[in-house]
């Protein structure tokens, strides 16, 4: 038999079962899929987190994460039931390393961080800042950012049903933690919804509008619909995208009744108009699949190198069109495909890309499509002499490297 890298193996889709939880024990099916049920039980901070898991975790996770939630974490906490139970699902909480596998699994590493996840040497990137993508700058109107020709994004609320705690909208969503601030919107949300669809009806170049927020799983329904309709009756809107980690992170949510007739109506518009309507989702890792998450339907950061490693070792498995493309989001330039690079200085970590169209916002500017925008990877993974680099510089310009940008985010 040949040796792969990659075996693969199909896994049977299962729920886990949440009664192993002592605080979910007598939690009975129909509430498990009552999407009332999942948002009121959320876990929000360690004393509810204790409530569920009762012994089974050892005291120092708590003392790790509340040391977190003090000093590090850019994300309140909030996580559905649902995700609760895709971590360590092949555990037995309370018998003996548990809690190692609670601290090793993977959607707990992203959910529920703590402090000894954390890099004590490089938290953040010097660059690093709170709206990582300047996504804001790039608004034509509040929340609507069009940093692509055709393409928006409509940022329609600034909540989720669940908070990640590598969210690269940090800077708006969520509520504030002890150390990060968020963004408030100025405009009621009616008013902000409007100028969206105004800017829309006066921009025949776009077709192509990812309503997002947050997640468009805490818009209530009849408000999304309402949206999402007058969207449809702009002539020059073709696709429209549904943003929502609820999928799989509530996917209690998108079973309701009212949400699936609902759908189904915009589906039905869609479809009269020619144009496409879809729902767009990410899942981190593969245990988040449930048979529920079926039923309904998408530290953390890598260096290019790395990034371009992985592409190169996925390819070949699936058929073209199935096979993960991966993308570097590039501030100011948008997805590339991490090939794409112009430079790429593997040692500092600084690779430069380039944008081919200019948008609305930056019509003006002479440069836009001449100038090469820096992406910066992650300073502890890259070789020892390009540690030793920043150590020493900080900044490539030469300045010191701001305090204040050092614990932005990690
Ligand atoms: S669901 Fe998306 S927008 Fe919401 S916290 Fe997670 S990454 Fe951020």
């Amino acid at each position: 038999m040949i040796e792969q890298p990659y075996i693969y193996r199909r896994v049977e889709l299962a729920e886990p079962d949440w009664q192993r939880f002592p605080g979910w024990a007598d939690v009975s099916p129909a509430e498990w899929q009552s999407a009332q049920w999942q948002r009121a039980h959320c876990v929000k901070n360690s004393r509810q987190l204790r409530n569920v898991m009762g012994d089974a975790l050892e005291d120092r996770f708590y003392a790790d994460l509340e040391r977190d939630q003090r000093e590090r974490a850019t994300m309140s906490m909030l996580v559905p039931p649902q995700m609760v139970n895709t971590m360590a699902p092949g555990a037995t909480p309370g018998s003996a390393g548990f809690t190692d596998a609670f601290y090793a699994d993977p959607v707990r590493r992203y959910m529920i961080p703590v402090f000894t996840d954390r890099r004590e040497d490089w938290p953040s990137h010097p660059y690093a800042q709170r709206d990582s993508l300047h996504e804001a700058e790039m608004w034509a109107v509040e929340g609507l950012t069009h940093r692509y020709p055709t393409k928006v994004l409509a940022e329609v609320l600034p909540t989720c049903p669940q908070y990640c705690g590598h969210c690269t909208r940090m800077d708006l969503v969520g509520n504030p933690t002890a150390v990060t601030d968020k963004h408030k919107f100025t405009l009621a949300r009616p008013d902000r919804l409007g100028a969206m669809l105004d800017y829309l009806r006066n921009s025949p170049s776009v077709r192509d509008v990812v309503v997002s927020g947050g997640d468009v799983a805490n818009l209530p329904w009849p408000r999304l619909e309402e949206f999402v309709s007058a969207l449809l009756d702009i002539d020059n809107i073709r696709d429209v995208r549904l943003a929502t980690k609820a999928l799989m992170g509530l996917p209690q949510h998108w079973l309701q009744d009212d949400v699936r007739s609902g759908m189904e109506r915009l589906a039905a518009k869609s479809r009269e108009r020619g144009a496409s309507i879809a729902i767009h989702t990410h899942v981190n890792a593969a245990q988040s699949i449930t048979p529920l998450v079926a039923r309904a339907s998408e530290h953390w950061r890598l260096t290019l190198s790395e990034a371009q490693f992985l592409q190169h070792q996925i390819m070949g498995y699936l058929p073209g069109f199935a096979t993960p493309r991966i993308v570097c989001d590039v501030p100011y330039v948008g997805k590339r495909w991490v090939d794409q690079v112009a430079r790429y200085d593997a040692e500092l970590g600084i690779s430069y890309w380039t944008k081919n169209y200019r948008t609305a916002v930056e019509a003006a500017d002479p440069l836009a499509l001449g100038r090469e925008y820096p992406y910066y990877d992650p300073i502890y993974m890259l070789p020892e002499q390009g540690q030793q680099w920043w150590r020493a510089r900080g900044r490539p310009d030469g300045q010191q490297v701001p305090g204040e940008a050092v614990s932005a985010r990690v």
